[in-house]
């Protein structure tokens, strides 16, 4: 229970530095993520991509989104009760509003997981060893236990902790990208 407390008061903090940032830091910032992904070897090889449609405290993926995905088979989260079912983006205007206020793809599922070549992970705490707290509902644990392939956690460096409380289910990330600057 004391765990749980600590863990709350974390991603309130956490959650409270992202609102103070300006929109030109995060700007700043997210440019140099998505300029360290999209040059990393794991990105430029993969085919297929698991990534998220942002909201307005997450990192921003709506322009990576479009800018790859005539290119490469983009993958993004549809809530589904206590799971994330996948979906390809197919456009803007494809996508429609599901729980929690974010856009979500419509058609098929994707079940082939074993296909994902690369998984970019959106979270609310991070540290640089991987460990990833979310929002507290579990959401990409329950996912990311079935997916064997990379893992990459995005984030804001107001989002970065020495060293993270992690429980026994907690998914770890293969590396954690933020602005180096
Ligand atoms: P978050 O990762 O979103 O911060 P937590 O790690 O605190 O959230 O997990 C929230 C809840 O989800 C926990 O009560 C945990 O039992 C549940 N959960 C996480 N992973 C799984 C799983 N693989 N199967 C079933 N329940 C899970
Ligand atoms: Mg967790």
């Amino acid at each position: 229970m004391e765990n749980k407390i600590d863990k709350n008061a974390l991603r309130k903090q956490v959650r409270l530095a992202i609102a103070a940032m300006t929109a030109e830091e995060k700007a700043r910032e997210e440019d140099a993520i998505w300029q360290q992904v999209e040059s990393s070897p794991l990105f430029v090889q993969a085919n297929t991509l698991l990534l998220y449609w942002s909201l307005n405290n997450e990192v921003a993926t709506h322009a990576l989104i479009e800018k790859w995905c005539k290119q490469k088979t983009i993958l993004l989260p549809v809530v589904n009760g206590e799971t994330l079912d996948l979906k390809r983006y197919e456009g803007i205007q494809t996508m429609t509003e599901g729980a929690y206020g974010i856009l979500e793809p419509t058609g098929a599922n994707w079940t082939n997981y074993e296909a994902i070549d690369l998984n970019i992970v959106p979270g609310v705490v991070f540290d640089k060893d991987g460990h990833r707290m979310g929002h507290g509902k579990g959401y990409y644990d329950r996912l990311l236990c079935h997916i064997n392939t990379p893992k990459m956690g995005v984030c804001y460096k107001a989002q970065l902790v020495e060293d993270l409380p992690v429980e026994p289910w907690d998914q770890p990330m293969d590396k954690v990208i933020y602005s180096k600057d």
